[in-house]
Formats: structure tokens, sequence, C-alpha cells
């Protein structure tokens, strides 16, 4: 019988710099019922990220459009200026593709999915093992300016404190060790 997503969600969320994205990646490699599920954001494209493949990049003003014809499932403004979200479409596109979305995305907005989707939902919560470790990471990815690494850091501590709202705690403290834990997880989800 063919694969039945039942219109399942898994929503990766964390600090950033917990090593979500190393995590959400190896799980989409995988398994292949899953897909990610491609957000909306207005911030610029960094190094080798593609239109329609990391994000769908979107002007401010085409953002808030979306928002007023409301075809988010959730949207945020992530960082100061910033907006990022999950668009209904592409929700309905990794489901009528019958595969489940993975959703990349922070703390606020993992709460609504989850709160929109309560009995189809997986949440993961990826926890740094200190803040200190999570401001090293940032440091050495280099994409940080002073001044958004003391933005992230301190979000950071902030979204640690809304771990217990989410479904399963995977602690990175050793990547390997983080992403086997969490495919056990995933394939409990999708009874694999
Ligand atoms: P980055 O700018 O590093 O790609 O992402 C910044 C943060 O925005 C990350 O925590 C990422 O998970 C989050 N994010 C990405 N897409 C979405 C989204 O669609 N909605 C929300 N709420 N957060 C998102």
């Amino acid at each position: 019988m063919a694969f039945d997503p039942q219109n399942k969600i898994i929503i990766i969320t964390a600090p950033s710099g917990a090593g979500k994205t190393s995590i959400t990646h190896y799980l989409l490699e995988k398994y292949p019922q899953l897909a990610f599920s491609i957000s909306a954001a207005t911030r610029q494209a960094r190094g080798n990220e593609k239109d329609g493949v990391d994000y769908y990049f979107l002007s401010a003003e085409s953002f808030q459009e979306k928002i007023q014809h409301q075809q988010f499932v959730e949207w945020e403004m992530v960082y100061e200026g910033k907006y990022y979200g999950t668009l209904k479409s592409e929700l309905e596109r990794i489901w009528n593709n019958h595969q489940v979305p993975v959703l990349d995305i922070d703390v606020k907005g993992a709460i609504h999915v989850q709160q929109q989707y309560p009995d189809s939902t997986l949440s993961l919560f990826i926890e740094p093992p200190s803040v200190d470790e999570l401001k090293k990471r940032l440091q050495s990815r280099g994409t940080e300016t002073e001044e958004s690494l003391a933005a992230r850091v301190n979000k950071a501590s902030y979204e640690i404190s809304f771990k217990h709202h989410f479904h399963r705690i995977v602690i990175n403290d050793h990547l390997p060790r983080a992403r086997e834990e969490a495919a056990r997880i995933i394939e409990d989800f999708l009874e694999l």
C-alpha cells in the first residue's frame, strides 16, 4: 500500500545554532517520506542559498500581502524587521506529494503550528548543551555580526525556557548521537 502521510507534520525547533539544520538535513536524507517545508522569509539570501530551495525569499510588501490574504499557517518577525512564515500552500504541496513536511522553524512558530494541528504534529526541540557552547558554534559559523550574534544568543536563552512545550527534547551534545536519537523518534511517529 502507498505510504499515507495522513497530513502529519514534523516540527524541528531550537535556538539558532543548536544544530537543528544538520539534524533536519540528516533526517530528510534518510527518510524519503519526509520533505523540507520551504518557509517564506524577507531576509537576504546567504552564501549559496537559493530561492525556492532554502526559502521563498520575498519582499516585505509581498510578505504583508500574503499575511492579509491569510496564506500563512504561522508567521513571525523572528529577528528585528525580518519576517519568516510557513505558507499553507507549502504544506498542501508536500501532502499532495504523499510526504510529511518537516518544518525547521523558531519556537513561537512551532507552538502556533502545534496548536493548529494538535493531533497530527510531532515536535522536537533540539537543545544545545549550554548557551556558551551555542555562542561558540554561532561564532565559528562566521555569518554573524557582533550585533546579530548578541541578538541570537539572547533569543536562545529565552527560547530554551519554552522547551517543555514540545513533545520530545533532544540534547545536541554530540551530533551523531543526537541525529540517531531524532531518527528513532521519527521512525516511531511514521510507524516505520
Ligand atoms: P535563519 O535566518 O538562520 O535561516 O533562520 C532564523 C530562524 O528562523 C531559525 O530559527 C529558523 O528556524 C526560523 N524560521 C525559519 N523559517 C521559519 C518559519 O517559517 N516560521 C518561523 N516562525 N520561523 C522560521
